[in-house]
C-alpha cells in the first residue's frame, strides 16, 4: 500500500439496484413509479426560461420550500431540501450522530445506513426484527446517539403506526429519531402530527417514488427549526447549490398538484391489492405492504432461480444475498399491464 493510500477514507459503497435499459424490458427492481409525473411539471418544462441556468440558484430553495410547507401544513423553517432523500439523509447523519453512544437502526433495513454510518465514523447497533420481520420498539429503549428507522420499512414493506413511533419518541428523549418516509403516501402512517410535540424527531420524504420523479433528485426532510438550521448549517459548509435551477421549479409544481398525486397512489395501490392476492394463489408467502412494492418468498421454488428467470426475459425485480431475506424477491408495482406480463412469467417460473 502506498503511505498516501493508508490516508484515504475507506468505505464499502451502497450498491443500489441495477439500471438495465433494454428496449422491452419491464422494470420493476428500484421501487421507481410506473405512472409519468403530474402533466404541470411537463407545462414547466416547456415553459422554463432558459436564461435562469446563466445564474446560480436560490441557496434556499424558498419556491420549493413554500410549496412544501403549502401542502403539508408547514413553516418554512421546519422544511430541508436535498438532492434526493439520500442527500437529506447522509446530511441528517453528518449534522446530528457526532455522538460516542452507537446509532440504532434495525438489521433489515434500508442498507444505506449502514454505509453512511461508516463513511462518517458513526458507531452503531443494529437491533434485528422479529422473525416475521417486524420491529421490536423496546430494542430502541436503551441509551444511544441516535435512530433511524424506514417506516414503512424496505424492503420488508411493512408500516409502524403511529402510536409505536410515538413511544419510541417518548423513550428517547435526548437523541434525534429520524423516520425515513419513503414510502409513506403508500398506505403507511406519516409521523408528521407528531412533529408538534417532539424536537428531536426528523422525518424524510422524497420526491421519488410517490411523485413520480427520481430521475429529478429531490428529497425533503420536516423537522423543528433547531434541527433545520443545523442540517442547513453542514450543507452550506461544503456546497451551498446543490439544488439546480430546473429542479426548483419541476419539484414546485408537482408537490402543487395534490390531486394527481392522490390518483396515482390509488391507481398503485389497487394493483398491489389485485397481485398480492395472485402472488398468494400460486403459493408465495406475502407481507402486507404499506409501500409501492411487495415482499415474498415462495413455499417450494427458491428465489434466486425466479429472479433469474425472470431476469432472462428482461423482467427485472430484486433479490437481496442477504442472511434472512436471501429467499425472498421484492417487486415493484407497475401498471396493470407490465404486472400481466409480470405474473405470467413468474407462474411459468415457479
Ligand atoms: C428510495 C429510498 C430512499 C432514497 O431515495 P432518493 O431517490 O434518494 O430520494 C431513501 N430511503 C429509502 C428507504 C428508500 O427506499
Amino acid at each position: 500500500m502506498k503511505q498516501w493510500e493508508e490516508n484515504f477514507r475507506k468505505v464499502v459503497p451502497y450498491v443500489p439496484g441495477e439500471q438495465p435499459n433494454q428496449p422491452g424490458m419491464i422494470k420493476l427492481n428500484t421501487n421507481e413509479n410506473p405512472y409519468p409525473p403530474s402533466p404541470n411539471v411537463k407545462k414547466a418544462m416547456d415553459e422554463f426560461d432558459m436564461d435562469k441556468l446563466r445564474l446560480y440558484p436560490d441557496i434556499s430553495s424558498t419556491i420549493l420550500v413554500e410549496a412544501l410547507g403549502e401542502t403539508y401544513g408547514l413553516n418554512k423553517d421546519q422544511i430541508f431540501v436535498g438532492v434526493g432523500s439520500d442527500d437529506v439523509l447522509a446530511t441528517a447523519f453528518l449534522t446530528f450522530f457526532n455522538g460516542t453512544e452507537p446509532i440504532l437502526f434495525p438489521d433489515i433495513s434500508y442498507s444505506f445506513y449502514e454505509v453512511w454510518a461508516q463513511l462518517y465514523h458513526i458507531p452503531y447497533v443494529t437491533p434485528s426484527l422479529m422473525e416475521d420481520f417486524t420491529i421490536k420498539r423496546e430494542d430502541y429503549y436503551r441509551k444511544n446517539g441516535g435512530i433511524v428507522i424506514a417506516n414503512p420499512n424496505a424492503p420488508t414493506s411493512l408500516s409502524l403506526g403511529i402510536d409505536a413511533i410515538k413511544d419510541i419518541l417518548e423513550h428517547n428523549k435526548e437523541s434525534v429519531v429520524i423516520i425515513d418516509e419513503a414510502y409513506v403516501d403508500f398506505g403507511g402512517e406519516s409521523s408528521l402530527p407528531l412533529l408538534k410535540d417532539y424536537e428531536n424527531l426528523l422525518i424524510v420524504q422524497t420526491f421519488s417514488k410517490s411523485y413520480s420523479m427520481a430521475g429529478i433528485r429531490i428529497g425533503y426532510a420536516f423537522g423543528a427549526p433547531s434541527l433545520i438550521k443545523a442540517m442547513n448549517d453542514v450543507k452550506y459548509s461544503y456546497n451551498s447549490y446543490t439544488m439546480n435551477q430546473p429542479s426548483l421549479y419541476y419539484g414546485t409544481e408537482a408537490v402543487k398538484d395534490t390531486k394527481y398525486h392522490k390518483e396515482t397512489l390509488e391507481k398503485i395501490m389497487k394493483t398491489r391489492t389485485w397481485v398480492a392476492e395472485s402472488l398468494k394463489n400460486l403459493g408465495f408467502k406475502v407481507i402486507p405492504s404499506s409501500a409501492n412494492f411487495l415482499f415474498v418468498s415462495h413455499e417450494e421454488v427458491p428465489a434466486e432461480k425466479i429472479y433469474e428467470e425472470l431476469r432472462a426475459k428482461k423482467i427485472y425485480i430484486r433479490h437481496f444475498k442477504k442472511p434472512r431475506i436471501d429467499n425472498y424477491l421484492r417487486i415493484t408495482i407497475g401498471t396493470d399491464r407490465e404486472m400481466e406480463v409480470f405474473l405470467a412469467a413468474i407462474t411459468e417460473a415457479i
